[in-house]
């Protein structure tokens, strides 16, 4: 026998037991996107190379390593998308929809990056994402996190979440703290790890977020970050905590939270949560207003954040499992015996869907004896079993049984749609 093909390693396949969490999950997300006038944007899932080299950054985790880049047919460099702010400015500067507006956009869908496999770390990951673009005030950072908070309480999280907040200024305060960071490192090498050595000249900024217990404890003697600040920078963080205290959203200052990607300036941000292990940040972000000129178009400011939706499922199964714990496929199961019957429990399984749009109806096929349908009725989860048999077809009613209780009652099928109502609330 042939050997079986699987699937990459760290690229999973959702399950209907999986798909309906999901679904779950994402529709209360996106309704509370569309709550903030925020409309979704999908752009391709591959792009030119050289996009994600110029907006992430050459010298970071993703495009030194991370990236799933190939040649294709026509001998371009392309690249599966790592991450979703590169895409959405190219098609924002492509279709014209940056230059002198405001746009507030959300996404959803897969990224890749080639990482080593683990609980809430994959290669095939699915991130949902909001941009805004033409607005640099704090107040719309600030609007940002509120919304994150608000999707939090709503799936029941709020406890286990955490903000860890900072501002990294401008680009210019930025080299101006890389040169006296660069110097103090310099006078320390030799408490780097080999991963800090190469970063200090390369990315010193991400010396920051090294995991290196020891290179954590030097840092405490280092130069901060905050005192290099540009003016504007300070007023723009304090203006955003001065929201969200207004708000009671509630944030740990982190001087050494950076962020792994370039485009970033002033506000970062993580929510980070400490109930999934080595994988703690849930939703992380910021405010890039270099990268739409960087990408070719017109001055832009921008902010913006990404949430990974396998460590967001993963969460709200640990710590809120109500929420996803109705896995039932339909509300009603239409079984049906004797001859002609498979036929008219069809017909009466669209007359139902006709009247009452939003119920689910599952016909049973294959027939089947009265305990063999009856038991597919309670695998799906159904409320309600409806029988159709020789008697019921031959008198034009039905008999409408609640699983939960066995009670059951016979009606004439034009009475039907109203007890189904009533049944179902
Ligand atoms: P990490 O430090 O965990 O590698 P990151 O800084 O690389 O995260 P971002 O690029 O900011 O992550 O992506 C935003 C979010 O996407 C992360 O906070 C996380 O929830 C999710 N994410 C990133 N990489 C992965 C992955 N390989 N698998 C699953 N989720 C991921
Ligand atoms: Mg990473």
């Amino acid at each position: 026998m042939a050997k079986n093909i699987q699937a990459i390693r760290g690229m999973n396949d959702y399950l209907p037991a999986d798909t309906i969490v999901w679904q779950r999950i994402e529709s209360t997300l996106k309704r509370i996107l569309t709550n903030y006038g925020i409309s979704e944007i999908r752009t391709p899932i591959v792009e030119h190379t050289p996009l994600f080299q110029r907006a992430i950054g050459e010298v970071t985790d993703v495009v030194e390593k991370e990236m799933y880049s190939f040649q294709d047919r026509g001998d371009e460099s392309l690249t599966l998308r790592p991450e979703g702010t590169a895409g959405c400015v190219r098609a924002g500067i492509e279709r014209g929809l940056l230059y002198n507006q405001e746009q507030r956009l959300w996404y959803i869908g897969p990224m890749f990056r080639y990482e080593r496999p683990q609980k809430g770390r994959y290669r095939q990951f699915h991130q949902l994402g909001a941009e805004i673009f033409g607005l640099s005030g704090p107040d719309i950072d600030a609007e940002l996190i509120m919304m994150t908070a608000r999707w939090w309480r709503e799936l029941g999280i709020a406890e286990h979440v955490t903000l860890e907040l900072n501002s990294i200024g401008s680009l210019q305060a930025r080299a101006n703290y890389r040169e006296a960071l660069v110097a103090f490192l310099e006078q320390h090498k030799e408490k780097l790890d080999e991963d800090c050595k190469r970063r200090m000249y390369t990315n010193p900024l991400r010396v920051l977020d090294s995991k290196d217990h020891g290179v954590q404890t030097l840092l405490n003697d280092a130069p901060e970050l905050f005192d290099y600040l540009d003016e504007e920078s300070k007023i723009h963080f304090d203006g955003l905590c001065a929201i969200l205290d207004a708000a009671g959203i509630k944030y740990r200052i982190n001087q050494r939270l950076v962020r792994g990607l370039d485009y970033y300036n002033r506000t970062v941000f993580e929510w980070v949560t400490t109930a999934l292990g080595a994988q703690g940040t849930v939703c992380a972000g910021g405010r890039y207003d270099g990268l739409v000129e960087q990408l070719g178009g017109h001055n832009t400011p921008a902010v913006g954040f990404a949430m990974g939706l396998e460590r967001m499922v993963l969460l709200v199964q640990e710590v809120n499992p109500d929420f996803v714990k109705e896995t039932a496929v339909t509300d009603i199961y239409l079984a049906s015996f004797g001859d002609g019957s498979q036929v008219a429990a069809m017909l009466l399984a669209e007359q139902i869907r006709d009247s009452l749009p939003g119920v689910r109806i599952m016909t049973n096929y294959g027939g089947g004896n009265f305990k063999k349908q009856l038991g597919r009725a309670d695998k799906n989860g159904a409320r309600i079993a409806l029988i159709l048999g020789e008697d019921e077809i031959a008198n034009g009613t039905v008999t409408v049984k609640e699983l939960a209780t066995g009670e059951q009652q016979t009606l004439a099928q034009s009475g039907l749609s109203a007890r189904l109502s009533e049944l179902l609330g």
